[in-house]
């Protein structure tokens, strides 16, 4: 039978407590959310809704075709515009999704014959990217800018490394400076994703490149996200001109997608407006994160520290960090699990987003929600 083979595959996934359920949201839920991406919690403001009503109202519903033929908007480019004088690069290029911009910019920048130097925590879009790309992929330990250094030192020809600049499990950061140094030394570009750095990290949410004294420079590419901070969705890649102008003529996901929604490019817009506007929303969100930590490890959890937004707290197992992911929502608050095959190490681990906009109380609500129910 066609597809058979699928059952066998799902229950042996049930049976590892690997099985996934949609949960689709309810329209002013109560549940205290720390397990979506909204940083600065700037999804439900008014201007940002006000941006993407508008942005439907003169626009339309969508963007009608791909960004080379009637998909580009004026506000399309102006949003590149401004992300890229924000971020302090260049140039920019949006696309349809953070997902879309990074296998843009991975596989666009690493030809035939070519090495990607990739590591070993990158985000799976990333990964897709390597898998997509011409060149030869070499993942190396994580956040280790000397073996990223001795991949490069036996390569011959264009190389690039990758990275993540905020780890999306972990919430650790990439050591950015000593990796552009590797890179300049080999003469290698460098490619970092900034989903979880940008409107967190930097002066006023510039992004973790801008923070590292990276932004503008010649060698350095950053992808990031719209659907973040940001509180939209789309993606964009950041560099340049020369890469961008290199991206529109050759990358798959720019020129065979339908380009972003008006009303996502006008929420975008209006979300960086507010952000350039408030700069304190950065410094706020890198607080809850703190307070959060230092909450669950008073606790006696066990908690990465945070170098952004996300903090991670160890489960012993994936049925437990799913049952202890279940317990919470039942108290009424909303984490995140990860677990096999999102982190491939075996180590599961619940998933908390601090956001710029939660109190005092929201945050000791949830430490000890999450204290209590601990497996
Ligand atoms: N990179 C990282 C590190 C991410 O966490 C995500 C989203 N989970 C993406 C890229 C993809 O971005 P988007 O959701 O906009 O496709």
């Amino acid at each position: 039978m066609a597809f058979g083979w699928i059952d066998e595959r799902r229950r042996a996934r049930h049976r590892a407590g690997l099985v996934r359920t949609l949960r689709p949201r309810a329209p002013g839920s109560p549940l205290l959310d720390l397990a979506g991406n909204d940083y600065l919690g700037l999804s439900h403001h008014p201007e940002v809704v006000e941006g993407a009503a508008r942005a439907a109202r003169v626009w339309g519903g969508g963007a009608t075709g791909s960004r080379l033929v009637t998909g580009t908007t004026e506000l399309h480019t102006e949003l590149e515009r401004e992300l890229a004088a924000f971020c302090g690069f260049e140039a920019a290029l949006v696309f349809s999704s953070g997902y879309a911009a990074n296998l843009a910019a991975v596989t666009a920048l690493a030809p035939h014959g070519s090495l990607i130097v990739s590591d070993a925590g990158n985000h799976a879009s990333l990964i897709d990217g390597c898998r997509l790309a011409r060149g030869t992929t070499q993942v190396v330990a994580h956040a280790d800018p000397e073996a990223v250094g001795k991949a490069l030192r036996s390569h011959e020809g264009p190389a690039v490394a990758v990275s993540d600049t905020v780890f999306s499990v972990d919430g650790d950061a990439a050591p950015l400076a000593a990796l552009a140094a590797v890179c300049r030394e080999y003469g290698a570009g460098l490619i970092v994703d900034d989903a979880h750095g940008f409107g967190v990290l930097g002066e006023g949410g510039r992004g973790a490149p801008h923070a590292a004294g990276l932004a503008g420079a010649g060698d350095v590419v950053a992808t990031l996200t719209l659907s973040k901070s940001l509180g939209s969705q789309g993606g964009a890649v950041l560099g340049p001109a020369r890469v961008v102008d290199h991206l529109v003529d050759t990358a798959r996901t720019f020129i065979f997608d339908t380009g972003l929604a008006p009303a996502s490019v006008g929420a975008a817009f209006a979300a960086l407006r507010l952000l350039r506007g408030e700069p304190e929303r950065a410094a706020r969100v890198r607080a809850v994160a703190g307070a959060l930590h230092a909450g669950l490890t008073a606790a006696g959890l066990e908690a990465v520290r945070p170098d952004a937004a996300v903090v991670s707290v160890r489960a012993p197992s994936p049925e437990r960090a799913v049952r202890w992911a279940a317990e919470c929502r039942a108290a009424g608050l909303a984490v995140g699990c990860f677990r096999p095959p999102s982190v491939p190490d075996g180590v599961s681990r619940l998933r908390l987003t601090a956001r710029a906009d939660l109190s005092g109380e929201q945050i000791e609500r949830a430490v000890r929600v999450i204290g209590e129910t601990r497996p």
